[in-house]
C-alpha cells in the first residue's frame, strides 16, 4: 500500500478508524471529517522595494461543537491549505483531549517570513488580520502564534482588529506581548506540557529520568523549551537537530549555550564539543527519548524502523504518520501523540483567555500549578483509555476526544 501523504487525509484515516471502532454516531463522525469552515484569502502586501505582492492566506475552523475555534497561525512557504485543515482538525482533538472548551481551528499564510523584513511581515500581518476579521473574534475564533509567528504577530493582529472595531479586544488572540494582555509563561507552556507527559510516561515505562538519553529535532519554541526542561528533570540531552542540520555529544550537549549560539548564528550547527550529525541521523540516535518537535511527517515509512528510542514524545503536530506509527508499533516504541503532549500551548492560551476576561492576571506559578493539573489530568486518562481498550496511546487519546465531542454534539442536538 502506498503512503498517504496528503496532512488531511491522514488524519481522516484516522478519524474514520476510531469512529468506526467506538461506533460513533454517523452524523459526528461525517462531520468531524469536514472542516466547518474553510476561509481562503488573498490579499496584496507593499513589499520593501515597492512592488506589490498577492498573498494567500487560509483561516479553518474545524468545528465548534464545544466551544469558540482556536488554533495558531503559521508563516512556512510549503504550508497548505490540506495542511492547515489537518492542523485544525488535530485542534478540536487536542482541545477535547485536555479537556477545554474549544473547537479546532488553524491559519495559514504560505510565505518565508526569516526572508521578509520586519515592515513588511507587519504590512502582512494586518492585511492578512483584515481579511479574517470575517471570522475570528473572542468567543468566536482565536488565533495564536504557531511555526512562523510570535507575540508581537499576536500584538499586530489585536492591533488591527481593535482599530476596526473602535476599541481594544484583548481577547482576539493569544500568545500576546505581557504589556497587552498576554500570560505568564505562554511562551514556555508548550515544552513545559511536554515536558510534564514525557515524566508520566517515563514513569509508566519505569524509565528514570535522572539520567535518560534524548534527542531533539528542532529547536524553535517548542524544542529549546523542551531541551532545557528536559535538563532540569536530569536528562542528557545527546542530540539536537533543526532545519539546517544537527549536532552530537554522547555526554550531553550544554543547552543553554546551544540556545545562545542559536541566537547569534541562526542555527544549532557548530556548537562547540559537538559532532556534526543530519536530520536522519539523529532520528536514529540510540537513546530512550525522542522529541520530535520540527514539522509534520519527519518520521515517516521510510524511517520508521530506523528509530531506537524508547520512547517518542511528540512536541510538533503530526510528526508521525499512520504507517510509521504502525512500524514504530510494532518495535514495541511507546509513541505519546501531539494531541496530547504539545496541548500546554492552548491550555495556556485558554488561561490566557480567562485572564482576559477577567482583566485578572495569575502569577508564573499559578500558570504553571494549573497547567500540570490539566496535563496530568489528561494523560492518566489517556493511559487509562489505552490500557481499558487495549490500544495505542493515539488512538487512545482520539477515543477520549471524539467521544467528547460526540457527547456535545449529541446534547447540542444534531438533527435539527
Ligand atoms: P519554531 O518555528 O519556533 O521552530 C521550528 C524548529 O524546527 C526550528 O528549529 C526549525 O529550524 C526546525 N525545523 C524546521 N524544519 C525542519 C526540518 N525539516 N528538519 C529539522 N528541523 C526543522 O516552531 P515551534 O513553535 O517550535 O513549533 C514546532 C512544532 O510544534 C510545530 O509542529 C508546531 O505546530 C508545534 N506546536 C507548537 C506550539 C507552540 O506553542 N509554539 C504548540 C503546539 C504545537
Amino acid at each position: 500500500m502506498t503512503e498517504v501523504t496528503n496532512a488531511f487525509e491522514m488524519v481522516q484515516q484516522r478519524i474514520d478508524a476510531v469512529c468506526e471502532r467506538i461506533n460513533i454516531c454517523e452524523v459526528c463522525h461525517l462531520r468531524l471529517k469536514e472542516c466547518q469552515r474553510e476561509l481562503t484569502v488573498h490579499f496584496p502586501v507593499k513589499m520593501d522595494d515597492g512592488h506589490v505582492k498577492v498573498f494567500t492566506g487560509y483561516r479553518i475552523e474545524h468545528n465548534t461543537t464545544r466551544g469558540p475555534a482556536k488554533g495558531g497561525i503559521r508563516y512556512h512557504p510549503d504550508v497548505t491549505l490540506d495542511d492547515t485543515k489537518a492542523f485544525a482538525a488535530l485542534m478540536t482533538l487536542k482541545t477535547a483531549v485536555v479537556n477545554i472548551p474549544y473547537g479546532g481551528a488553524k491559519g495559514a499564510v504560505p510565505c518565508d517570513p526569516m526572508a521578509m523584513s520586519q515592515d513588511e511581515l507587519e504590512r502582512l500581518t494586518r492585511r492578512y488580520a483584515s481579511e479574517i476579521m470575517l471570522v475570528i473574534g473572542p468567543g468566536r475564533d482565536i488565533p495564536a502564534p504557531d511555526v512562523g509567528t510570535n507575540p508581537q504577530i499576536m500584538a499586530w493582529i489585536m492591533d488591527t482588529y481593535s482599530m476596526n472595531v473602535g476599541y481594544s479586544v484583548l481577547g482576539v488572540v493569544t500568545g500576546k506581548p505581557l504589556s497587552i494582555g498576554g500570560t505568564r509563561g505562554r511562551t514556555e507552556a508548550t515544552g513545559r506540557g511536554c515536558t510534564i507527559i514525557a515524566r508520566l510516561a517515563a514513569k509508566h515505562l519505569g524509565m528514570n529520568l535522572d539520567g535518560a538519553t534524548v534527542a531533539v529535532q528542532g529547536f524553535g519554541n517548542v524544542g529549546s523549551v523542551s531541551a532545557m526542561l528536559l535538563v532540569k528533570e536530569g536528562c542528557k540531552i545527546i542530540g539536537i537537530a533543526d532545519v539546517k542540520g544537527g549536532i552530537y555529544n554522547s555526554m550531553g550537549i550544554d543547552v543553554e549555550g546551544v540556545i545562545q549560539h542559536c541566537g547569534e548564528t541562526g542555527s544549532v550547527v557548530g556548537f562547540k564539543n559537538t559532532e556534526p550529525i543530519t536530520n536522519a541521523e539523529l532520528l536514529a540516535l540510540p537513546c530512550d527519548i525522542l522529541v520530535p518537535a520540527a514539522l509534520e511527517d519527519e518520521i515517516c515509512a521510510a524511517n520508521a524502523a530506523s528509530v531506537k528510542a524508547k520512547m517518542i514524545v511528540e512536541g510538533a503536530n503530526g510528526p508521525t504518520t499512520p504507517e510509521a506509527d504502525k512500524i514504530l508499533n510494532d518495535n514495541g516504541k511507546f509513541v505519546v501523540p501531539d494531541v496530547l503532549v504539545n496541548a500546554g500551548g492552548v491550555v495556556v492560551s485558554y488561561f490566557e483567555s480567562v485572564q482576559d476576561l477577567q482583566s485578572f492576571f495569575w502569577s508564573e506559578d499559578e500558570v504553571n500549578r494549573q497547567l500540570q493539573m490539566v496535563m496530568e489530568n489528561a494523560y492518566h486518562e489517556v493511559l487509562e483509555m489505552s490500557l481499558r481498550e487495549k490500544v495505542d496511546m493515539r488512538n487512545a487519546a482520539y477515543m477520549l476526544a471524539i467521544r467528547r465531542i460526540e457527547e456535545a454534539m449529541l446534547v447540542r442536538g444534531i438533527f435539527p
